[in-house]
């Protein structure tokens, strides 16, 4: 898969970094991944994988958009009221870049359609505000061997994790074995709107590092990050031996 010499202009900033070169951009160029979710989080990070030269994104989405949503998602604006978000999102993204291929899925996941859904793609992102939703995606991640980069924000905080089920690794359900008494998103508790931004680029970050195969990632861990302190904050996730996932050492 060459580049051609519009493709080398467009993304000749990033070329020119060492660590991305020629080669790294056409592992950009060749990378399926599918996005869940098209809110606060799936905005930035859609926005930031189809300008960097992804050239082969998946986004799933069930919502239309609402005056409440366009506080952090930032694709979107008045005139899209109505309508579904991957469509608005499919449009905009393919004037800022028409070489993308992006599929839409209109849907939400479930156990019936995940697999259809996830199996061409290789690095899944979950951007979904429910738990339920969150360990199904998991587990079927963990179960085909797939990468997992999910992000979860709540009033100014956000949580960014990293599975790598090519490899040994503990997984979300290590972490979060079951749903939580109450569900917190940002429709019952609030979203500061930048925390949105911050996470969906950060999950983009670790997007373009896996693709690049670079080092110091964050498999396994869980990365916290507080707006009000501005702490950033990175714990490893300990395997648990009752995971029903029958995660290992
Ligand atoms: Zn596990």
């Amino acid at each position: 898969m060459a580049l051609n010499l519009k493709e080398f202009t467009r993304f000749e900033k990033q070329i020119i970094l060492k660590k991305i070169g020629i080669s790294g951009q056409k592992k950009i160029k060749r990378a399926k991944v599918l996005i869940i979710g098209i809110g606060g989080l799936g905005c930035p990070l859609l926005s930031y994988l189809a300008s960097s030269g992804i050239s082969n994104i998946g986004i799933v989405d069930h919502d239309k958009i609402e005056l409440g949503n366009l506080n952090r998602q930032i694709l979107f604006d008045t005139s899209d009221l109505g309508k579904y978000k991957v469509n608005r999102a499919k449009v905009k993204i393919k004037k800022i870049y028409n070489q993308i291929k992006i599929k839409t899925f209109k849907t939400k996941i479930s156990k019936k359609n995940i697999k259809s859904i996830l199996k061409k793609y290789e690095i899944i992102c979950d951007g979904t505000d429910n738990f339920n939703t969150r360990l199904l995606i998991n587990d079927y991640c963990k179960k085909n061997n797939k990468i997992l980069i999910s992000a979860a924000i709540s009033k100014f905080d956000g949580h960014l994790f990293k599975f790598n089920f090519k490899k040994k690794t503990p997984c979300f359900r290590c972490f979060m074995p079951q749903q939580p008494f109450q569900e917190i998103n940002c429709d019952v508790e609030g979203i500061f709107p930048p925390v949105a931004g911050i996470l969906g680029s950060l999950q983009a970050n670790e997007v373009l590092k896996t693709i690049l195969d670079l080092k110091d990632d964050i498999s396994g861990n869980i990365l916290i990050f507080d707006s009000l302190k501005m702490i950033i904050r990175k714990s490893k996730i300990q395997i648990n031996p009752n995971c029903s996932n029958l995660c290992k050492n």
